[in-house]
């Protein structure tokens, strides 16, 4: 498996990305903060504003299913793949390389 540079990766995934990506239609938004149904999968809320993105911060979190994170982990936890499933499956959907960690050297 080649070694995914994640560091780089949430450089370059942003949250209004993953959002478009999921189909996520916000109901309320108050500067940088949007609230709307959750989108992630297996999640059983029926309220249209448990989910909750702060898009300066690049962070979620719903107050249901208890989920939280960053742009990939919202990714991950949407289909429910682990972080490195995520991490390939984005880059593949959005049509990026992957960026790889540099192998280390002298050893
Ligand atoms: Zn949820």
């Amino acid at each position: 498996m080649p070694g995914i540079d994640y560091h780089e990766l949430r450089q370059q995934i942003t949250m209004c990305e993953v959002l478009d990506l999921l189909g996520f239609q916000p109901t309320s938004r108050r500067g940088p903060q949007l609230r709307g149904p959750c989108p992630i999968s297996g999640c059983r809320s029926t309220s249209d504003r448990s989910f909750s993105v702060h898009l300066a911060r690049q962070i979620y979190q719903c107050f249901a299913c208890r989920s939280h994170g960053n742009a990939l982990d919202l990714w991950a936890a949407s289909r429910g793949l682990d972080i490195y499933q995520a991490a390939m499956d984005l880059c593949h959907v959005t049509k990026r390389g992957i960026p790889s960690r540099a192998p280390l050297r002298n050893r």
